[in-house]
């Protein structure tokens, strides 16, 4: 089964906490009154298409749904939980539910189909479903029968192909708000007697940034320390970012270095760190550094030479500048929904204070000054050694992105991101390479995936074009 991989881990919280009954999904009201109205008047649609980011219950959705459809309470709540067709169901095998990955191959589905009594399809990830596959044809000879529900569910609901969105009644999720997350942790917080302060539970909420699944994977791998939970705790968890790391970051962004302060924004934030952590501890190493220059212009006013450490009056200015920027963007962060995208545009702001010319001696005195001297590294774009650098490590995070295993094979195998090139209006042209015709053909049949997996990396808008790379052969 395709869910063999988060089965074998069966005590897991979110598996042992998952939702049963329609109320237990949190914060997705108005798709689960939908669906609710539809069981209750029996009046149901063949296909649904669930659209909305990761982790925020469209597939635990999908099976309350599936087992609502198939529960025998003549009355009251569906699904009861206790009737014959639920009991499997809650003990987590239900023989009507069929789960499929929109990367799978169209022929284990069509097995899979044949007995169907009223038997519901989930399909995952069903962007990726080639808009020509032989599962489309066989959406249609289910629409004539009517004998099973297909729930389409994406994460990116712009590129499911237009012969499933066409047919589909669609119901959005949307990411949870920190209040539904937050309570549900304190529920299982709560059940599963953990020792736990409610600082820490707000921390971990402001990292899951909209996910219930994310919230939980950490409150688990938090619990399973052994110790209370606390603030240090999950940021020992979550990674503190070191001065060095941040001194780096902070020269990128004022460097007016955009590519390059994207990419490490997103670094930075892959690996779990709290925005507002971060912005906070930029701050007083900012405070560090101006302290740090006073010092030594008063130490070089003493002995009346000028001293290569102090900062000029311009670098104090904008490091003036950045430090105003930085707490008043940390407000807006600790209050958004959208934590990384404004902690990533702060940085981006950072490139953007007057005076930004990124002098390279600016730079060394800014390093050199807080004592933590270090080589520096090239200037991204200029040489094409580390552009290529660049761009090699930008297609790496992108492959990982993908989330079909046959996409990453082709495109790790055969596709090269050859450049990337600023348009105006914020839009960013991506080409990639690929050696033959029919390799850049299979590749174009995933374009929006592909451009969603390097949007999703560079967080900005993304245009992705395949070429033929110029050695290729042209039969
Ligand atoms: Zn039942």
């Amino acid at each position: 089964d395709f869910e063999t991989s988060s089965r074998s881990n069966s005590t897991s919280l979110s598996r042992r906490y998952r939702p049963i009954f329609f109320d237990e999904i949190v914060g997705q009201g108005t798709a689960v009154q939908s669906l609710v109205a539809a069981v209750s008047s029996r009046r149901i649609d063949p296909f649904y298409l669930f659209a909305g980011p990761r982790g925020t219950g469209k597939t635990s959705t999908a099976r309350i749904f599936a087992a609502a459809l198939n529960c025998l309470a003549a009355e009251g709540i569906r699904p009861c939980g206790v009737c014959g067709k639920c009991d499997g169901y809650v003990s987590g095998r239900a023989s009507y539910l069929t789960e499929l990955d929109g990367s799978s191959s169209s022929a284990r589905i069509r097995k899979t189909a044949a007995s169907a009594a009223l038997k519901v399809f989930a399909v995952k990830e069903c962007h990726l479903l080639l808009p020509s596959s032989s599962f489309l044809r066989l959406l249609e000879k289910h629409r004539r029968r009517s004998a099973a529900v297909f729930v389409f569910i994406t994460s990116d609901a712009d590129n499911v192909p237009e012969a499933i969105r066409s047919r589909c009644r669609k119901l959005v999720f949307g990411r949870i708000g920190s209040d539904g997350v937050l309570s549900r942790l304190a529920k299982i917080s709560a059940d599963e007697n953990f020792d736990v302060d409610a600082e820490a539970l707000d921390l971990i909420v402001s990292n899951a940034d909209g996910s219930l699944k994310d919230a939980e994977t950490i409150l688990e791998q938090l619990s399973l320390l052994g110790k209370r939970i606390t603030i240090p705790l999950v940021n020992d968890l979550m990674g503190v970012v070191s001065d060095e790391k941040l001194l780096e970051l902070l020269e990128i962004a004022m460097s007016s270095n955009a590519m390059e302060t994207v990419i490490r924004s997103r670094e930075l934030l892959d690996s779990g760190i709290d925005p507002t952590v971060v912005v906070s501890q930029m701050a007083s190493l900012i405070v560090d550094i101006i302290a740090a220059s006073h010092r030594c212009a008063a130490a070089a006013e003493e002995s009346s030479s000028s001293d290569p450490l102090s900062l000029s009056e311009d670098e104090l200015n904008r490091l003036n500048l950045a430090l105003s920027l930085l707490s008043d963007s940390e407000k807006h962060i600790r209050i958004s929904s959208e934590r990384s995208t404004w902690f990533t545009a702060t940085l981006l702001q950072l490139g953007c204070l007057p005076g930004s010319s990124s002098s390279a001696s600016s730079r060394r005195k800014l390093t050199s000054s807080t004592g933590k001297d270090k080589s520096s590294r090239s200037e991204c774009m200029n040489s094409s050694s580390s552009s290529s650098e660049l761009l090699n490590r930008i297609w790496e995070q992108c492959i990982e992105k993908c989330r079909s295993k046959t996409l990453r094979r082709l495109l790790l195998e055969h596709g090269r991101l050859a450049s990337i090139s600023d348009v105006q209006g914020g839009l960013l042209v991506a080409h990639i390479a690929f050696r033959d015709r029919n390799l850049k053909t299979r590749a174009e049949c995933y374009l929006g995936s592909i451009a969603t997996s390097l949007e999703s990396v560079l967080r900005r808008n993304i245009e992705a074009r395949i070429v033929l790379s110029p050695e290729s052969k042209t039969t």
